[in-house]
């Protein structure tokens, strides 16, 4: 179950656009994971494509409230988890971090595939991951968004899953 959600803020027009064509795609209109999804929308700090293939971690010590989350290739903010700190942002040796309002535009498509991660069945799974509460419980999940998975490998000599 959702708890404490944030939907007080908006998103730029751009990552709105970004965010209902990511729902078209993965949450039928009226589904519960559409519903979830536009609660999800008020994410606040995102990891974006500079982290796909690092994963040192670094940000997952700093965070205090345990709402990093690893997949295969890139780690995860669960928007609704995250409280806002900005303590895993200036520890990032790739700058892959960003508060919402400062994504550049490139990366703009990581807002929605943050919440993705959380609100969809991934790749092998039946069931949304959901709000698990803590990411240290679960360990990495070994799974991307179609996002994140679809990326080159940033090691041309490594295959990607
Ligand atoms: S902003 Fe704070 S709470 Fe949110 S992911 Fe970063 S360290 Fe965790
Ligand atoms: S510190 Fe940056 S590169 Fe390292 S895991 Fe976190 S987001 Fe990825």
């Amino acid at each position: 179950m959702l708890v404490g959600l944030r939907v007080s803020r908006m998103a730029g027009a751009r990552g709105s656009e970004t965010f209902a064509f990511l729902k078209g795609v993965f949450a039928p209109e009226n589904s519960f994971y559409n519903l979830w999804l536009d609660k999800l929308w008020s994410m606040t700090y995102v990891i974006a494509q500079p982290c796909v293939d690092v994963l040192d971690r670094s940000c997952v010590d700093e965070c205090p409230v345990d709402c990093i989350y690893e997949g295969s290739r890139a780690l995860y903010i669960h928007p609704d988890e995250c409280i806002d700190c900005g303590a895993c942002e200036p520890v990032c040796p790739v700058e892959a971090i960003y508060y919402e309002d400062d994504l550049p535009e490139e990366f703009g498509p990581y807002l929605a595939d943050n919440a993705v991660f959380f609100a969809t069945p991934l790749p092998g799974r039946e069931q949304a991951l959901g709000s698990p509460g803590g990411a240290d419980d679960i360990g990495p999940l070994g799974v991307d968004t179609p996002l994140v998975a679809g990326l080159p490998s940033a090691d041309p000599g490594k295959e990607t899953g």
